[in-house]
């Protein structure tokens, strides 16, 4: 085994990505992790890898290939099959104790969140948790700063290092990682200037996947690096798998989403009624605010947000949602945004593409009809 010192920066190379998969199927924040990793690794120079744990799965390997990685470094093993957090965690270290990447991200799924904090502790190392924007390359930072936040532009334009135990420290190499913070009211950016690899975990439906190429697939290198695991390691065993029998909403893939808020209050199975007619009507899924989740009326898989998913679909319609901010962090990117709100000083209004202001028990039903008819006018 190679030495492991993670404060020697410069030993350092290359952006991985962890790639979840679950009975042998990759997750669909792998791809987008796959394609936030490849912007990352040509700034950096350097190349992607996925890392791939499970037994049998070199079969998944090109198809990250697709989306962007070099290479997926594949560690196959029957103890690997499903995902344990002692053996996935010891694995994963010493093959990064080994190989060296200078930054790893990781899903912020439920593995995600269980994995990461594990395996930056076992390593020393930070890890920056749920983060929504990535950047390395100074100037794309800053513009990023200049379009979405407050921050003077001189200020940004100054942003170049930062002091780290008393001495200044440039920032150009470092993986920049923002996050909400204080319950959504502020965006931080997070480095990690003195130990290596750089670890985040990201938000599924936040990265955008980039387009399959076949080409590139094909052309992915599989690398089967040598590691040891055996039961002594493992003091868990996965002894059956039981999948909730209930369908989860499908709010991440959905390219159509009607989302009600505490505005349907005065009649709850009314409203989501109403919602879920104009959502068959359009093709989509029911998502809610928090405030539906947490009066009981819808279940926590619709919750759209901060602390829900985040989604960008093609057309999101908020039916008496205020636009709270932690709210507005989940839906703010989709490509059309429809607001019905009977206030019309209600802060959704301010990022509304079409804003009705009105009553959503009678405007909805006016909605679903329209569609209805321009769809049988085709
Ligand atoms: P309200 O703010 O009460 O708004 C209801 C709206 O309905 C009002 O604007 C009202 O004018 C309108 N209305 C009422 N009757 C009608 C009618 N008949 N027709 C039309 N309009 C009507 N919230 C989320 O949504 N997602 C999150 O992930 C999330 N995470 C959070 C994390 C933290 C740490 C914190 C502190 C809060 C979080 N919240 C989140 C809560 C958030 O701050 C708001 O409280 C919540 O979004 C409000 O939900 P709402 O818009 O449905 O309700």
């Amino acid at each position: 085994m190679a030495t492991f010192n993670n404060t020697d920066l410069a030993a350092f190379k290359d952006v991985w990505v962890f790639c979840e998969q679950r009975q042998g199927k990759l997750m669909p924040t792998d791809f987008e992790l796959i394609s936030e990793g490849r912007k990352l690794a040509d700034e950096l120079g350097v190349e992607l890898c996925g890392l791939l744990l499970g037994d049998n799965v070199e079969g998944l390997a090109k198809e990250l290939g697709g989306y962007g990685a070099d290479k997926v470094i594949v560690c196959d093993h029957p103890l690997l099959k499903d995902y344990t957090t002692d053996a996935y965690a010891k694995v994963i270290c010493d093959v990064i104790e080994e190989l060296k990447p200078e930054a790893f991200l990781i899903g912020a799924t439920n593995i995600g969140r269980d994995l990461g904090p594990r395996c930056a502790a076992r390593l020393h190392t930070g890890l920056c948790a749920d983060c929504t924007h990535l950047d390395v390359d100074m100037p794309i930072y800053k513009d990023f700063l200049k379009e979405s936040s407050t921050l003077a532009a001189e200020k940004i334009e100054g942003l170049n290092s930062a002091m780290v135990l008393g001495e200044k420290h440039d920032v150009s190499r470092d993986l920049k990682m923002t996050r909400p913070a204080f319950g959504g009211h502020l965006m931080a950016t997070i480095i990690c200037p003195r130990f290596r690899p750089t670890m985040a975990t990201v938000r599924p439906g936040v990265m955008k996947k980039n387009a399959f190429d076949q080409a590139k697939a094909d052309a992915c290198q599989i690398v089967k690096p040598a590691f040891e695991l055996s039961e002594s390691d493992m003091q868990t065993e996965v002894v059956e798998i039981v999948k909730a029998a209930k369908k989860l909403v499908d709010l991440i893939g959905a390219d159509f989403i009607v989302s009600v808020g505490r505005g349907i209050s005065k009649d709850v199975e009314g409203g989501i009624k109403l919602a879920e007619e104009l959502a068959a009507e359009l093709g989509g899924v029911v998502g809610g605010s928090r405030a539906t989740i947490d009066s009981g009326w819808l279940s926590a898989d619709h919750q759209v947000g901060q602390t829900g998913k985040t989604v960008h679909p093609k057309v999101y319609v908020a039916l008496g949602i205020s636009g709270a901010i932690q709210h507005k962090a989940g839906m703010q990117d989709s490509e059309c945004i429809i607001a019905v709100n009977k206030n019309e000083t209600a802060p959704i209004f301010e990022i509304a593409d079409y804003g009705i202001c009105g009553d959503l028990f009678k405007v909805t039903p006016m909605l679903t009809e329209a569609i209805r008819a321009a769809k049988a006018a085709k």
